[in-house]
């Protein structure tokens, strides 16, 4: 017969070595958690360098050097890369986007292709992307609201 301190021993035993699996299996993600994360930080800073805030007024905006204003050939005729309920706002609004103040006389980005009142869309600005035809032909430019001016400015 066993005495209650091999008993208690053994016990311990066993459940040491599960406590040492459990160890090692946990060891072993841990390093692959910290392996992924490492990996997700790398690209979150990536991402972070590319994607900066536009300040216009007191609204912030997001740069982003993917907008697809910057690879535009002519006029944007929709506007994308913005949430789907911010465009249906901009559709309605009274009040312009950028400066708030309500539109009396609006006007269409051709960049973006949101609303804004007059006093916030009044640059003119050549299409990057666009074929030029060199000589004498001017590139062809586009009505630019505040916040694709300040985008290109960056
Ligand atoms: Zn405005
Ligand atoms: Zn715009």
């Amino acid at each position: 017969m066993k005495s209650e301190a091999e008993t208690a021993n053994s016990t311990g035993n066993s459940v040491g070595n599960e406590q040492e699996f459990i160890n090692t299996v946990t060891a072993l993600s841990l390093r692959q958690i910290e392996r992924k994360k490492k990996i997700y930080d790398q690209e979150k800073e990536e991402h972070l360098q590319q994607v900066r805030n536009v300040h216009v007024y007191d609204e912030i905006f997001i740069y982003d050097t993917q907008d697809p204003i910057f690879d535009l050939k002519n006029e944007q005729k929709e506007a994308v890369g913005f949430d789907k309920d911010f465009i249906a706002d901009n559709a309605k609004a009274t009040s312009c986007y950028i400066c708030t103040l309500s539109i009396k006389k609006e006007k269409i980005c051709n960049f973006c292709a949101l609303r804004s009142c007059r006093d916030c869309c009044y640059s003119k600005r050549a299409y990057p992307k666009q074929e030029l035809l060199g000589g004498d032909v001017e590139p062809a430019k586009g009505r630019i609201c505040k916040v694709c001016d300040r985008k290109f400015q960056m």
